[in-house]
């Protein structure tokens, strides 16, 4: 129980909230280290069940930061719990913005990138699921890993198995105490692009009270890639999207086939839509455009949503930023796909920093586990976690950990529409978690950075209604 000294700060007594003292080596979130050594006091009010069942992290219904400083420098108090991580760093918890949940069940696969992107994606549509409780079970196992990776919100991709659009994916995130966004991944190209506009306003006709509801996970919107959806159907999606509210991600910019099949309307992605009877000499593409250029009606078409699109990747810009920051887009980089593809061979370094320079929201996402290396998404310490992608990039770019961390928190909450407040240790205020980090170099946050074990998520907020 707290006691009553005038310096309390304001505690549990009569509002259900446990009182909980952490100490640490030291804590951190985007604006760098805050206190070191660090002694947090929180205000926790319990959920249901205190630990979650699928992935055991420790959760709480909410979580009030109540003090942060050096040790010897917080309010008097009593606590209900200490906690100590002498040798870790707290920092909050992470935000993915761009994952796919539904392919967990393949796991991590080696790649030739030699072998060409269409080859990789013959291998997925070879082992996606396609009932029911299988592509429940993939996410569930998705979202499991998401957790144990210390990750309180993502940008996930349902994908569409036979190209029959499913709100599995959604439902079952919604399930877990994750926030964020499922996008519904669909294609229409050529001799398809009418169907799938069929099915996808039937769909959200049917499902319209669902999806209006509010829900922690949000129904979002994914149209695939330039190259394999029509520029009409973009349009056409981002109109109905404005009408009911609803955000929307693609991939923009992935791939060398993309780049030549929009420019040149040639390569192995016209030889895979002649295979697969979807090509068509209507399709829009051979005008010798670079892919964001070619999307540049639809990104100005949703240029005063709130959030602006997601697009996924962008390895290669030309000369395109403008584009980009002007239609408020977020970029989603997923640092590891990339190397895993070998972008940097075709297009030169991925322009993260350049995007940054121009205003663009950058974020960071996984990809899928296929893409991600087995040491970390396999064996006892298996996660997906955005703070590998953070790693990635601190030892390859010596990107600077603060920012690295706003990429990784509050970045990523912007991009998916969720307030990115409680990403960050602000006093007096809700926050969405705490992760402890082990840290062994003399500065506390490049221990975190330059490390390699797992972080532990200490307590995250429950955000499943
Ligand atoms: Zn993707």
């Amino acid at each position: 129980m707290t006691d009553t000294h005038p310096n309390t700060p304001e505690t549990p007594a009569g509002t259900g909230e446990s009182l909980v003292r952490l100490n640490a080596r030291a804590v951190a979130d985007e604006r760098g280290v805050l206190a070191r050594p660090a002694s947090l006091l929180l205000g926790v009010t319990p959920g249901a069940s205190p630990r979650d069942p699928l992935s055991g992290v420790p959760l709480a219904r909410t979580i009030r930061l109540l003090a942060l400083d050096s040790p010897e420098s917080l309010p008097e108090h009593t606590p209900d719990l200490v906690i100590d991580r002498p040798d870790c760093v707290i920092i909050p918890p992470l935000v993915n913005a761009h994952a796919h949940l539904d392919l967990t069940h393949i796991g991590p696969r080696p790649h030739d990138p030699a072998a060409g992107f269409v080859a990789w994606v013959d291998q997925i549509r070879d082992k996606r699921r396609d009932t029911d409780r299988e592509i429940a079970q993939s996410v569930l196992d998705g979202a499991r890993l998401l957790l144990r990776g210390g990750t309180a919100a993502v940008g996930d991709i349902a994908g569409a198995p036979a190209g029959i659009p499913s709100l599995i994916p959604w439902r079952t995130l919604r399930q877990t105490p994750l926030a964020g966004v499922s996008y519904l991944e669909f294609f229409g190209i050529g001799s398809t692009e009418a169907r799938a506009r069929d099915r996808l306003d039937r769909l959200l006709h049917e499902h319209a009270q669902e999806i209006a509801r509010d829900h922690a996970v949000r129904f979002g919107l994914q149209p695939h890639a330039p190259n394999t959806v029509a520029i009409a159907l973009y349009r056409w999606i981002a109109r109905r999207a404005a009408e009911l509210g609803l955000p929307l991600s693609t991939h923009l910019s992935e791939t060398p086939e993309e780049i030549e099949f929009i420019a040149s309307a040639s390569g192995p992605q016209r030889e895979l839509l002649e295979r697969l009877g979807v090509w068509a000499d209507s399709i829009d593409a051979g005008h010798g455009l670079h892919p964001i250029e070619h999307l540049r009606p639809f990104l100005e078409d949703t240029s005063g949503r709130d959030p602006g699109v997601l697009v996924a990747h962008v390895n290669a810009l030309g000369s395109h930023a403008s584009i980009l920051a002007g239609a408020r887009v977020s970029v989603a980089y997923c640092p590891r796909a990339s190397a895993y593809f070998a972008a940097e061979r075709h297009f030169g370094p991925h322009p993260y920093r350049e995007l940054l320079g121009a205003g663009v929201n950058v974020c960071l996402g996984t990809d899928s586990i296929v893409n991600l290396p087995p040491e970390t998404c396999v064996g006892p310490d298996a996660r997906i976690s955005v703070l590998d992608e953070m790693r990635f990039l601190f030892k390859r770019d010596a990107t600077p950990p603060g920012l690295l961390l706003a990429m990784g928190t509050t970045c990523g909450a912007r991009a998916l529409g969720i307030d990115p407040a409680p990403f960050r240790f602000e006093v007096g205020a809700a926050i969405a978690g705490l992760l402890a980090v082990r840290s062994d170099a003399p500065d506390p946050l490049e221990g975190v950075m330059g490390a390699g074990a797992a972080p532990e998520p200490v307590l995250l907020r429950n955000l499943a209604r």
